[in-house]
């Protein structure tokens, strides 16, 4: 008999693991695939580490989040600065003063601004990504960098998405490249799935391995962050995602593309960024290259990996009852990003994890007094 039962072996499970079984609980994990780590799982090839569901790059301004993760691994000081690519002309990412001087030939922020307003289509309760987009940075920047990009990522037109999505972009009014605001930033310098492994140590893992309920009945407790409909039986319907699909080559060059991230932002070509390993790492030193191309793709519930939940109306609604009957569920607790539906970055994941974890503890106390 085990304490707990935590379903998948992702960031959340893992980091739920690795707290439970420091707190002397018995921990039994799995996770249907065939390694630990989810989404944020590594793999060293050829003296690269490759990222083998997309980039994964943590930034927080989560001191305890920094601390805990440097528990497990070294950083290094990788800043994320991603190019788009549009026509054949490349940008920098985010929106900043070197985005601006490319487009508008500007040089300084007070020109940009000027540039910026005279675009804006302004929009006091911006209704979808669209209108905000373009309340935001004007019609040019979301002509070249985003519409046709977010479109071919989401697969449906800008006009039907959720205005917050694009709010995750910074618009910066100086020459800084760095993609994210966040105090910490960095790479694990081993790779994510050394950290995995850790978090794992003295825990029982079964990997391959579907959920049950014979295994649920040998914990008494239960971590769950796989589906959340899935768990239910689609009683209420399949919440929608976006999945993805990833081309992984290898190149005989050293040096394909100069940067670790490059966003396609034209819709004709089918992926929308790829991603050269290496330069996740500035000192690795492998004579070749591996890049990976990132297609967006439907999602089939019943065969394909769910990756962006869509929160629009309707699944949110649908979330929503199946929220209320996970509350009314005694002895399971859901979280993650496919548990709690919703688009989580690997810091809020973590943080989600103490709060669980600092829950389940206090009931477990006061059980015990
Ligand atoms: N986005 C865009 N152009 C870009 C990059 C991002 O329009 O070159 C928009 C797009 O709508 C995307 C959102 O910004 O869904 C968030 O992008 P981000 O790169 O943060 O998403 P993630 O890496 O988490 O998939």
């Amino acid at each position: 008999m085990y304490d707990v039962l935590i379903v998948g072996a992702g960031l959340f499970g893992c980091t739920m693991a690795d707290l439970l079984k420091k707190s002397g609980r018995k921990v039994l994990v799995i996770d249907k695939r065939s390694h630990i780590g989810g989404n944020c799982y590594t793999e060293e090839i050829n003296g690269i580490t490759v990222h083998k569901y997309g980039a994964h790059i943590v930034h927080t301004s989560d001191s305890r989040v920094w601390k805990y993760l440097n528990t497990f691994t070294e950083f290094n000081r990788f800043t994320h600065a991603p190019v788009a690519v549009y026509h054949g002309k490349p940008y920098n990412l985010p929106f900043n003063m070197n985005t601006f001087s490319r487009l508008y030939g500007v040089t300084t922020p007070s020109q940009a601004e000027e540039c910026i307003q005279a675009d804006i289509v302004p929009c006091a309760e911006p209704k979808n990504l669209e209108e905000k987009a373009l309340s935001l940075v004007g019609r040019r920047i979301y002509e070249k960098l985003i519409k046709e990009y977010t479109e071919k990522q989401w697969g449906v037109d800008c006009r039907e998405l959720p205005p917050e999505i694009i709010t995750r972009l910074p618009l910066r009014m100086t020459y800084d490249n760095d993609y994210f605001n966040d105090e910490y930033e960095g790479i694990p310098k081993y790779g994510y799935t050394e950290i995995f492994q850790k978090m794992l140590y003295g825990c029982h893992v079964m990997l391959e391995t579907p959920f049950t309920e014979e295994l649920a009945n040998q914990a008494k407790l239960i971590v769950y962050s796989g589906s959340i409909d899935e768990y239910f039986g689609y009683c209420y319907g399949a919440l929608d995602y976006r999945s993805l699909r990833f081309e992984t080559v290898e190149f005989l060059e050293k040096n394909v593309q100069g940067a670790a991230v490059v966003n396609y932002t034209d819709a004709d070509l089918g992926f929308t960024r790829t991603i050269e390993h290496k330069h996740f790492d500035r000192h690795c030193e492998a004579e070749t290259s591996i890049l990976t191309y990132e297609y967006p793709a439907s999602y089939d519930a019943f065969k394909d990996i769910p990756y962006y939940p869509i929160n629009n109306e309707r699944n949110n609604a649908i979330y929503a009852k199946y929220k209320a009957l996970a509350e009314s569920c005694k002895n399971v607790f859901f979280g993650g990003r496919l548990g709690s539906y919703r688009y989580l970055d690997m810091d809020d994941t973590i943080m989600d994890a103490f709060e669980l974890f600092e829950r389940i503890e206090a009931e477990w106390m006061k059980k015990e007094e």
